[in-house]
């Protein structure tokens, strides 16, 4: 049996990831601040001996023997990480180098929940893992986009430096159920939009395009990167069906049978005009593809949102 540990393991990605490896037979600690995940998330999992939770902040150094670590610790969505900049930055750079310590000291195998926003606002579409981005380092997004981009580079330090076994994953837009009702990314926005009638809130025009991920299908891919040998990445996890924010929009009001108008915000500075993943290296390196579609996808997730709201 592996002891794993999961930081972030209470939010949404790490919430999934925890689950599928205690059915896989493994030990998992959940490691987590409570920021934005919330022990709900976990409570069908408490029941497990081979669960523990801890609540701690990977800004402080800990000490856990263990074999593997899936670092997801950092909030995800535009909102919580604007919230507290300075903190995000912490948790991206001192947080990893702290997780990259105890990997090292105890020759654990580490992989860093990277991102798409590595690649900034994108010059080259669809993005390869080649591709170095157009990221501001000094706008509202950096201390997300900057963080995580450090945290890829201590990654790789540390591999060559230190030989740490090290694995880099850059996630795209992922969604699905454990989605925080206010979590303010669109899907969980949009559905919990439709689901009470009110307003759906387009940021600009809502011809920026995202490609959106299930996140089984993202849980599957972690672990197989995890899993593989001769290989560090960095690797592009996420799924190629791209499609504008207002295609998103008008397909959830169809899914929800909402009466909901579409209403124009501002788009927030630096917002991405169009991502998509480049995915041939997973597929090769990994053996892996998405298999799950935006309906079924969309459907899952919705029918996860009427049961948190109580919406009959
Ligand atoms: P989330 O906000 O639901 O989960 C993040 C978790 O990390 C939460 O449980 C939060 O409480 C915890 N956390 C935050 N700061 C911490 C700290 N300093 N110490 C300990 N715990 C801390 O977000 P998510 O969507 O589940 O994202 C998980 C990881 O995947 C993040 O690292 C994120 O950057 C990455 N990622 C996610 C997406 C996506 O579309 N969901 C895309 C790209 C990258
Ligand atoms: N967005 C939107 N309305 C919302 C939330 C987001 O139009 O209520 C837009 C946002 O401006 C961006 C896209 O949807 O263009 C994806 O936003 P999200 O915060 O989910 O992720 P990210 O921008 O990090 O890809």
């Amino acid at each position: 049996m592996k002891k794993i540990l999961v930081t972030g393991g209470a939010g949404f990605i790490g919430s999934h990831l925890c689950k599928k490896l205690l059915s896989d037979c493994n030990h998992v600690i959940c490691l987590d601040n409570f920021f934005t995940g919330t022990r709900d998330n976990l409570k069908e999992l408490l029941k497990n001996p081979n669960f523990e939770i801890i609540e701690h902040d990977i800004e402080n150094p800990i000490d856990i023997q263990l074999d593997e670590i899936y670092n997801l610790a950092c909030p995800a969505s535009p909102p919580h990480y604007q919230f507290n900049p300075v903190k995000t930055v912490r948790t991206s750079v001192v947080g990893v180098a702290n997780m990259l310590e105890l990997a090292h000291k105890y020759n654990a195998k580490i992989l860093q929940a990277s991102t798409s926003e590595v690649y900034g606002d994108p010059l080259e579409h669809p993005q390869k893992e080649t591709y170095w981005g157009n990221v501001n380092p000094i706008g509202m997004r950096s201390c997300y986009d900057e963080g995580k981009r450090c945290a890829e580079t201590l990654m790789m330090d540390y591999h060559r430096q230190f030989g740490t076994d090290t694995k880099i994953v850059r996630i795209f837009n992922t969604y699905g159920p454990n989605m925080h009702p206010n979590d303010g990314r669109v899907v969980s926005n949009f559905i919990v939009q439709a689901l009470k009638n009110e307003d759906i809130t387009i940021y600009g025009e809502g011809n920026q395009t995202r490609s959106f991920c299930y996140v089984s299908d993202l849980v599957d891919a972690l672990i197989k990167m995890m899993n593989s040998t001769d290989f560090i990445g960095p690797v592009n996890l996420g799924n190629p069906s791209e499609r504008t924010i207002l295609n998103l929009a008008e397909l959830i009001i169809k899914k929800t049978g909402s009466k909901s108008k579409i209403i124009h915000k501002p788009l927030p500075s630096d917002d991405p005009i169009k991502r998509k993943p480049d995915i041939t290296l997973a597929k090769s390196k990994l053996n892996w593809e998405p298999i799950v579609g935006i309906d079924q996808g969309l459907d899952s997730t919705i029918a996860y949102f009427k049961t948190k709201l109580n919406i009959l």
